[in-house]
């Protein structure tokens, strides 16, 4: 046991709360942290010395992880500024966020390699909040018909010269692709990307169900937003949507913002796909934590009123203005068991971008990125590798 040295104790013990272990929630066990990981999981007492935090019966759960996230706090991915995805980074924190995939959209050439420099960069700063994980490329290989908020000028034919064009050197960040599949030259780029073990998520598409399980015969394994930007489910043509609810073991994200998605199609989602196939992202774009007003996103004007943001040219929503912690408390109101919902926020995200092996569970060895939140789903306090992060 590590001993009392310095000033500071290098073992925290984190007690007194009511944890997620394996979908359940126990209440007699410690959580002990020593250099940014989860030393153990024991009996309530078993370790004695060390810095003991009492969490008083809050929830404790592992952090949130975003896989789709484009900005806030007036800040975005596409800013192409370390600075920016610092001032990201600590706003998403203080919302339960502890690590995300920075998004981009779909944009110019030079914009696009600005952004990867920009988190390129990051990846080498010890920054004091969330933890940048890579990218997630999110266009330009999208469909024109189902753009949502891209810019359509700026969309690229699928191909391997185009990708290797886009990304340059910058190849080994990138975690995700969102493409469509139904462009000529879509299954070349999905071949070339899982061959370079990189995640290849379905999205911004018009495909029809023949075309989405092609895709997924190719090695697309996750589907972007479902319901947003995709082909409807029609029961003659179950498009995107229908494909995707069909196939088994492709995960699939939710916007439970509840005005991208219906509670009842959210409710659908889940209980045909399971809760251990469903990720929550927030989609969030510069205006998550500003309030109404005017804003850019991915170089087109954005309104954003009561809270919705949308294009103010054709009024397509545009991201959403919301908040991990908001989404798990959205999930319960419309009655997801609490449970489900911090599964769908934390080991999901963290198995779909390969990652379960380092965060997304408390458990032993795994990075301390913890979550405390109160009864009412706020949240309280927040440990990112063992370390609070000060509100
Ligand atoms: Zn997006």
């Amino acid at each position: 046991m590590k001993k009392f040295s310095g000033g500071m104790w290098s073992v925290k013990i984190l007690t007194g709360g009511k944890v997620y272990l394996e979908g359940k929630w126990q209440c007699n066990v410690d959580i002990v942290v020593e250099e940014g990981k989860i030393l153990d999981v024991a009996p309530r007492g078993k370790y004695a010395e060390g810095e003991v935090i009492d969490v008083k019966g809050n929830y404790v759960c592992p952090g949130f992880i975003d896989i789709h996230v484009h900005g806030c706090k007036g800040r975005d991915v596409m800013d192409g500024s370390v600075e920016s995805l610092e001032v990201m980074s600590e706003f998403m924190a203080q919302h339960g966020t502890t690590a995300f995939l920075a998004t981009t959209t779909t944009h110019g050439r030079e914009e696009i390699r600005k952004s990867l420099e920009a988190v390129g960069d990051a990846l080498h700063k010890d920054i004091k909040g969330a933890q940048i994980l890579g990218i997630h490329l999110e266009g330009p290989f999208i469909s024109p018909n189902a753009k949502g908020a891209h810019d359509e000028k700026r969309i690229l034919a699928p191909s391997r010269e185009n990708f290797r064009g886009l990304v340059g050197d910058y190849e080994g960040i990138i975690k995700m692709v969102t493409m469509a599949p139904e462009a000529e030259g879509a299954r070349e780029l999905v071949n070339y990307l899982t061959d370079k073990g990189i995640l290849v998520s379905m999205g911004h598409t018009m495909a029809n169900y023949e075309q989405c399980m092609a895709g997924f015969e190719w090695g697309m394994t996750h589907v972007t937003h479902l319901y947003n930007a995709m082909s409807p489910f029609k029961h003659r043509e179950p498009g995107a949507v229908g494909a995707a609810l069909d196939r088994d073991g492709v995960t699939v994200e939710l916007i439970a913002d509840l005005v991208h998605v219906h509670p009842a199609a959210l409710r659908i989602a889940v209980a045909i796909k399971g809760s251990d196939k469903v990720a929550l992202i927030t989609d969030a774009m510069s205006a998550t934590g500003m309030g109404d007003g005017d804003y850019i996103l991915g170089g087109l004007e954005v309104v954003v009123k009561e809270g919705v943001a949308r294009l103010k040219d054709g009024g397509n929503l545009a991201g959403s203005t919301l908040t991990q912690d908001q989404a798990l408390r959205n999930l319960v109101l419309i009655g997801i068991p609490l449970e489900d919902a911090v599964k769908m926020l934390t080991e999901v995200p963290a198995d779909i971008i390969g990652i379960g092996d380092k965060k997304g569970r408390i458990k032993k060895g795994l990075d301390a990125d913890l979550v405390i939140l109160d009864e009412k789903l706020h949240v309280n306090c927040v440990f990112i590798k063992g370390i609070q992060i000060q509100s």
